[in-house]
């Protein structure tokens, strides 16, 4: 149904969503000098009036840095905590354009531990086969000797399907792979694990996902993508953090487009849109956006969605776009991929007890549901620290089932003293209905009244604050941790944070490409979805660089220079 709004639009261009997809696409329009998309024509205005409205309290979304008390120069990341030096968007924008510091992070030592089936074992003994707990077939154990570690044997079951995938990379790796075929299938209808299947045994299998870290990455998602993002990763890639945090990143978007003149609305929740005939003729946007205030109608040139899958399933179903009537290829495309959860919990304790075993940098590796282990760092040794100052910070890292053990540990909603809205909004889910959990009882960290309270560092804090861990999480962390080192009497976490990213509105921290999808046709398709309505969708979800904030910069992009016309950016190529 078409709204008559017949007046001039409230905004030229509105982008729903804070995380790092919207606020970018909000300063990459509001820093642009001149944009000819043929729906802004009727904009009287030469700076084109842009506004970015947000749900939660704050910019940022599924990246998110905390800093726990008596760590005043130590980040966590309870969100997307690094980039690597091969994705092309988000390294230049960091180091060309916005130039915040950065440092590599240490991944993998020799010394660090692998616990696996009960066998303790380290890092640099992973291509010996007589010490893995594994029932490797010949192949594959002479496979290992020659110096390859358990999570290269993805790459070497590949490889024995298709030779050629090691000579290729980039946009000629995906195109051989959209046109792949195997036992006269295309590819693109395999499920990964099924491939894998075919030439590995299930103990290799099993040893490939213990040691790669994530349950995920060996899962049956479309064999072309994780094809493409396995063959993508050479050995020489650098990870690097953020020295700020990776929420330095959209904050400082944010701040540059709200000094450009970009509005910027938090707590402002879209609940539906429609299209609506502005003054001029052209068709535009109607918005009901619900805040603290109420709910409140918008009316705008250009409808920007940078948000998930699960995001979109929350809002009304209803418009050009949503109306599974009126658009059933649109739910056909976002039923195209599966929402994955990620788990982290940081745990902060006044000395780092593991280095008894030897373990200081990197990560450590189990087949508990921790999965991985990270030895986050001690504040003393952080620069600027006072060395002094012992207190450490360890992050557990895992996903898939693994995350599903942990969300068995959380508060109910239905507990006592919790009230949930009812109905619930939407087609919400009640996740975990069990009983309810007392929160950890934080203790006070060491020299915590040094710590710092620039505007940076008190919204690091507030993000540590509102995050806590369930006390019955914490302890079972705190208790698979001791068991890993083989440490029995640790002394107990001090602090501990978490999120669980399956929540609403994100319904998991990234998303896979379901097998069955040409995802290459979908991603382009997906940025906008109903031709001639001026609705446009980016973020990670939709992306060939799925998992990533590279993925969530490239589906902008796409908007931003195949929809609003932009020029590629200048900083992209320096
Ligand atoms: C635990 C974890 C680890 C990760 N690790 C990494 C990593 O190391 N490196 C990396 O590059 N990436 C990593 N990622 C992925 C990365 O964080 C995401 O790809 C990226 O942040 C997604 O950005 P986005 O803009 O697509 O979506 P989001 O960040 O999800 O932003 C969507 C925003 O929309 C808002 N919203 C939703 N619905 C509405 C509505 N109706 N009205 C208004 N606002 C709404 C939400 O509140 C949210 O702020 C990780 C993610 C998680 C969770």
């Amino acid at each position: 149904m078409k709204e008559d709004v017949a007046k001039d639009p409230d905004y030229d261009v509105v982008i729903i969503g804070g995380g790092i997809s919207g606020v970018y696409t909000a300063w990459r329009l509001i820093m642009a000098d001149n944009i000819n998309a043929p729906f802004l024509k009727g904009s009287k205005d030469k700076k084109l009036r842009i506004a970015l409205f947000e749900g939660s309290d704050r910019i940022g979304g599924r990246l998110l840095s905390a800093r726990a008390p008596g760590f005043p120069h130590m980040n966590c990341e309870i969100g997307g905590m690094r980039y690597v030096s091969s994705q092309k968007l988000v390294s230049a924008l960091i180091e060309n354009e916005l130039k915040l510091p950065r440092h590599e992070q240490d991944v993998d030592e020799p010394i660090n531990i692998v616990y696996t089936r009960g066998h303790r074992i380290r890092s640099y003994q992973l291509s010996d086969p007589d010490v893995l707990p594994y029932n490797l077939s010949d192949e594959e154990s002479e496979w290992l000797k020659q110096g390859n570690t358990g999570s290269d044997l993805i790459g070497w079951a590949v490889e024995k399907l298709f030779p050629k995938v090691k000579d290729l990379s980039g946009d000629d790796l995906e195109k051989y792979l959209q046109e792949a075929t195997l036992d006269d299938i295309p590819l693109y209808h395999h499920g990964f694990w099924n491939i894998l299947a075919k030439v590995m045994s299930n103990e290799a299998y099993q040893l490939a996902k213990t040691t790669v870290g994530y349950d995920s990455l060996g899962m049956n998602a479309n064999a072309v993508n994780s094809i493409a993002e396995y063959f993508n990763f050479t050995p020489t890639v650098k990870y690097y953090l953020m020295n700020d945090g990776y929420d330095s990143v959209p904050w400082t978007l944010q701040k540059q487009f709200e000094s450009a003149g970009g509005e910027v609305h938090l707590n402002s929740w879209l609940q539906a849109f429609e299209e609506a005939t502005l003054a001029d003729g052209s068709t535009g946007v109607e918005l009901s956006v619900k805040n603290g205030k109420g709910q409140s109608s918008v009316t705008a040139r250009a409808i920007v969605l940078a948000m998930p899958k699960r995001s979109m399933e929350l809002l009304q179903q209803k418009g050009p776009v949503l109306d599974p009537v009126r658009a059933p290829h649109v739910r056909f495309m976002m039923n195209s991929v599966e929402p994955v959860d990620l788990y982290k919990i940081f745990l902060a304790y006044e000395y780092p007890w593991w280095e008894k075993t030897f373990v200081k940098a990197g990560r450590s590796l189990t087949d508990l549901p921790l999965r991985q282990c990270y030895y986050w760092g001690v504040e003393g040794r952080e620069p600027g620290g006072d060395p002094e100052n012992k207190n450490s910070m360890i992050m557990a890292y895992n996903d898939m089932s693994n995350s599903e053990f942990w969300g068995g540990l959380r508060d109910s909603p239905l507990g006592p003293g919790n009230t949930i809205e009812w109905p619930l909004p939407g087609n919400s889910k009640i996740k975990n209905l069990r009983a309810k959990s007392k929160a950890f009882e934080r203790k006070p960290m060491p020299h915590a009244h040094k710590d710092e309270q620039d505007e940076w560092g008190v919204r690091l804090k507030k993000n540590w604050e509102s995050h806590p861990a369930p006390h019955k999480m914490a302890m079972e962390m705190h208790r698979q941790l001791m068991e890993m080192h083989n440490i029995p009497d640790a002394p107990e976490p001090l602090e501990a944070a978490y999120m669980d990213w399956s929540d609403d509105p994100y319904g998991g921290a990234v998303h896979f490409w379901n097998s069955g999808y040409k995802t290459w046709e979908i991603l382009e398709e997906m940025t906008r979805p109903v031709e001639d309505f001026p609705c446009f969708i980016c973020g990670e979800a939709y992306s060939t660089n799925q998992t990533w904030v590279e993925g969530a910069l490239q589906t902008a992009e796409i908007v931003l220079q195949k929809h609003f016309k932009l020029v590629e950016p200048k900083w992209l190529n320096k």
